[in-house]
């Protein structure tokens, strides 16, 4: 998988709708210190379904909308997408869309239809990325991998190697077979009650 273009709008300091291509080979993003470098790591980590708002340095998450200036006013909304190419049997292009509105929480889309945020980690998941991937190293990551604990590591290694959607599924199956037994459980007592 590899992310093709980033759009943003209203995603912190990014309060007019951007564009950035991403090209083949190695990318560089330059400039002063605040002038916005790290919110495009941010912004990557948000679309993929980062649910922390103290790992996108905010108390809430409604704080990754642009909150205003001096002389702009704040956003109600912020919205990135990001185009993806697909490789493996899905093939072909797609774009992941998070959306968050004051009072409104998150909404996500996968090519224009409305998904859950469930949805969106599995997508990244099953590539072997998301957004606690190791390989978005914002500030501070590498100390925090080098003082983390064995179980914190085995997680990394875990979605490096693609299998932490395997873990959600298992999840899922569990949780639907605990209802399935205590449904079977359910009728056998009705029908002895019927015997
Ligand atoms: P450095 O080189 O110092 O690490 P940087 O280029 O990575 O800086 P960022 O940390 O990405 O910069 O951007 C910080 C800027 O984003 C600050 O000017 C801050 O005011 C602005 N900012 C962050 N959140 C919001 C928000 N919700 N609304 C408006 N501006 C915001």
């Amino acid at each position: 998988m590899r992310i093709r273009r980033l759009k943003l709008s209203g995603f912190k300091s990014f309060v007019e709708p951007t564009e950035l291509r991403i090209e083949p080979g190695l990318t560089g993003v330059v400039g002063p210190n605040g002038c916005g470098k790290s919110n495009l790591l941010e912004a990557i980590r948000w679309v993929m379904g980062e649910g922390s708002p103290k790992s996108l340095r905010g108390g809430g998450m409604e704080d990754v909308i642009f909150a205003g200036t001096a002389t702009r006013p704040p956003r109600d909304f912020a919205e990135v997408s990001i185009l993806l190419d697909r490789d493996g049997e899905d093939g072909g292009e797609g774009e992941v869309t998070r959306r968050i509105e004051r009072g409104a929480g998150s909404a996500y889309r996968i090519d224009g239809r409305d998904v859950r945020a469930k949805d969106v980690s599995l997508l990244f998941a099953d590539a072997a990325t998301g957004a606690h991937s190791p390989a978005l190293v914002s500030q501070g990551k590498v100390g925090s991998i080098i003082a983390s604990k064995p179980v914190e590591r085995r997680q990394l290694l875990e979605e490096a190697a693609g299998i932490s959607g395997l873990h959600a599924r298992r999840k899922d199956a569990e949780q639907k077979l605990r209802a399935a037994e205590a449904n079977l459980a359910r009728l056998s007592e009705l029908l002895s009650d019927q015997e």
